[in-house]
């Protein structure tokens, strides 16, 4: 069986950076995963340096474009789980399939688990897991943030100041630390948003409904250690250290899987930075050092 270089899993930023800096440094890579529907389904990214504004697909197209000139293995199949051997690891997909690498990078952005009726079928459409992304979109208007944890108090006093009026649905803690202009909305639950082309209004689990321009849902996202079982996590997120290792030796991990922000231009970086140690890793494992 051939045994690749480097295993990443995950096709977003953070995977398709780690791709084109392990290929740069001549390894060989299998890369599995689809293309990122959270970079694709982006319609307008202004903080990405070189590009004033681009859209997600653009963007991902250029990442492409990038690796044209490169031999690698794409599997567009799911990993179901990940295994460590000792020095290398042997990745099982959907299909069962198995191939082996000599280390592996995590890059699975987030996966968050749709509880509210219609959150799957109003995603970017008026509805949005990322405050810092898209608040801009609504100066002015009337916006609803329902928290689930602390970042989401620390994105409803930051979109307090962009929006024209923002009401926080509090699912966290009781005395939340919100500033003035936020209208607070305690003791019932989200239950289900309505709406025709995009989403108009949330409806509560007591009947009452409240409309506005945009719904933004702040929450953690479901852990990642399903598919690594003995990896360390913190939270919904996999545990690194600066140069993107995780506990397993061999195993690194990149972008929004290892925490904040969840932003492209920190999810590149990281998987720079899994890639190089990634490739260092191999050299020393090659040449029988620790
Ligand atoms: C609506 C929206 C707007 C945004 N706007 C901005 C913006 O303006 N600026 C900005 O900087 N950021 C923005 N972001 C955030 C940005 O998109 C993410 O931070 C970035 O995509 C994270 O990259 P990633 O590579 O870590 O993960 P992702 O892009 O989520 O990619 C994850 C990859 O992993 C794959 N995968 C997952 N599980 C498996 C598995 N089991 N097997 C195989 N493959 C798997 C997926 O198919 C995908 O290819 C926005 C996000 C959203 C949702």
């Amino acid at each position: 069986m051939t045994r690749y270089d480097i295993a990443i899993i995950g096709q977003g930023p953070a995977g398709l950076s780690a791709l084109l800096n392990a290929k740069v440094r001549n390894k060989t890579v299998v890369v599995f995963g689809e293309d990122s529907k959270a970079l694709t389904q982006t319609s307008s990214i202004k903080n990405y340096p070189g590009f004033e504004d681009i859209s997600g697909e653009d963007l991902n197209q250029k990442f492409k474009n990038g690796l044209k000139n490169f031999d690698y293995q794409i599997n567009y199949k799911k990993v179901s789980q990940v295994y460590a051997m000792g020095d290398y690891f042997a990745i099982e997909d959907e299909t069962h399939e198995i191939i082996e690498a000599s280390s592996c990078i995590i890059a699975t952005g987030r996966v968050i688990n749709k509880d509210i009726k219609n959150e799957g079928k109003f995603f970017a459409k008026g509805l949005s897991y990322c405050a810092t992304c898209d608040a801009s979109l609504y100066k002015d208007k009337n916006v609803v943030l329902i928290g689930y944890n602390e970042e989401s108090i620390e994105e409803a006093n930051f979109t307090s100041e962009i929006v024209g009026k923002l009401s926080f649905v509090n699912m966290y803690k009781k005395n939340i630390n919100l500033n003035d202009r936020i209208d607070l909305i305690e003791g019932k639950k989200p239950v289900e948003f309505k709406g025709e082309n995009k989403v108009e209004s949330l409806v509560f689990d007591d009947g009452s409904e409240i409309s506005a321009d945009g719904f933004f849902i702040i929450k953690d996202s479901s852990k990642p250690d399903r598919l690594v079982p003995s990896v360390k996590t913190d939270g919904p997120h996999i545990q690194v250290n600066k140069n993107m290792e995780t506990n397993i030796r061999g195993l690194f991990a990149a972008g929004d899987v290892t925490g904040l922000p969840y932003q492209i231009g920190k999810a590149v970086g990281e998987g720079q930075t899994a890639a190089l140690n990634a490739v260092k890793y191999i050299f020393n494992l090659k040449n029988n050092k620790k």
